[in-house]
């Protein structure tokens, strides 16, 4: 058994049910078939008969809206209960990027899933090229071209403003009229809006609505947000522009920790920069006894996505820091207590680069002024 074809049946599965779920938004009526998530179950179930899990029911669960009825609501450990324990064991999967995540759906009605975040999550720890070509990729691209200062005040720029109204569009543009290549990045990262939308009460972007409820750019938006009421209505009558959809995901609603700790550092008073070095890392400290502090955000609920993009990544970048920190949200660890330790195992090698919260960071920073007004 091959571990690296598991990853990719999962990696396909994702993709497949991210793929049904845009097919379903384009056309309701039909149904939304994936080519890539029946290659994905066949997969899945070629390894399964591949470690001795033969039977009948293998190939029950071969189409696939038995297999998801099956598996696809359930986490992914319940997906091996009817693995051999050895199996299991000797093949470490308890350890393996795909194995720590909870279901990559949830049903919406007869056999509609809806993709879940940490379908979303896992997706975004794989291959470049099942990625690549998306928006937020081309944007990226075409932001590298910018020189620092262009790129850090077009990239707060999008973070802030999930929507905007054509009044402040035609303010950008005039604000970038010597800026060829920053208009060329900020047009491409918003579409118009054109059907019924609210403002998303918690991360500022659309809510619409589908045939099967209302949806944002996070299925975690939908399932935290009560009653939409009259007064998030947008008034798109006079021309309105929303972040594409993946530039919201990817670059927009991560970045929002990066400001809050931009902020924090203004609030102290420390010498303090965004994106330094072109984005290698997302916000540095200098303290006035010379001490410097990068900090990589991660917004990643699961603790795992975030390890395997690090183990990816070979760890931090190097550079002449002293400390190395990435810093979740808060809230991201309260449902589990482990979360840094999860990660902190990928950075054993770094002894100068820790995973820690957004408050932990705050009080690292507090305790680290104290010590250098006591030893002045
Ligand atoms: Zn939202």
């Amino acid at each position: 058994m091959d571990l690296a074809f598991l990853e990719k049946a999962f990696a396909l599965i994702a993709k497949g049910l991210i793929e049904k779920e845009q097919l379903l938004q384009k056309e309701p009526t039909r149904y939304p078939y994936s080519k890539e998530l029946q290659h994905g179950i066949n997969m899945f179930l070629t390894a399964s008969i591949q470690v001795g899990k033969v039977g009948g029911n293998v190939f029950e669960w071969a189409d696939e809206a038995s297999f998801l009825r099956q598996f696809i609501t359930r986490p992914i450990p319940e997906w091996f209960l009817e693995w051999s324990p050895d199996v299991v064991r000797e093949l470490n999967l308890e350890d393996q990027p795909f194995y720590g995540y909870e279901a990559f759906a949830r049903r919406r009605n007869e056999n509609i899933y809806i993709p879940s975040s940490e379908c979303y999550e896992f997706l975004d720890t794989q291959d470049k090229d099942i990625i690549s070509g998306t928006d937020e990729r081309v944007l990226y691209e075409k932001m590298f071209l910018l020189g620092q200062d262009a790129y850090c005040r077009l990239r707060r720029y999008l973070i802030e403003h999930p929507i905007i109204t054509i009044d402040e569009k035609r303010m950008m543009r005039v604000e970038l009229a010597d800026d060829r290549m920053g208009r060329e990045a900020f047009e491409f990262a918003y579409e118009e809006i054109t059907e019924e939308s609210f403002r998303c009460p918690y991360c500022g972007w659309t809510m619409t609505r589908g045939k099967y409820g209302f949806n944002c750019h996070s299925p975690h938006c939908t399932d935290i947000v009560p009653e939409l009421t009259d007064n998030m209505k947008l008034d798109i009558s006079s021309g309105m522009f929303r972040l594409k959809k993946g530039i919201m995901r990817y670059f927009a609603q991560p970045g929002k920790l990066e400001l809050a700790i931009a902020d924090f550092c203004e609030k102290k008073k420390l010498s303090w920069t965004l994106w330094p070095y072109m984005d290698k890392f997302d916000v540095e400290i200098r303290f006035s006894d010379g001490e410097v502090w990068e900090i990589d955000a991660k917004a990643y609920r699961n603790p795992i996505t975030l390890r395997t993009k690090i183990q990816n990544d070979n760890g931090f970048p190097v550079g002449d820091y002293t400390r190395g920190y990435f810093v979740v949200p808060s809230e991201y660890t309260l449902g589990q207590r482990n979360y840094t330790a999860v990660v902190n195992k990928a950075l054993k090698q770094q002894t100068n680069v820790k995973c820690i919260t957004l408050r932990t960071l705050k009080s690292e920073i507090s305790q680290k002024e104290a010590k250098i007004l006591a030893a002045d």
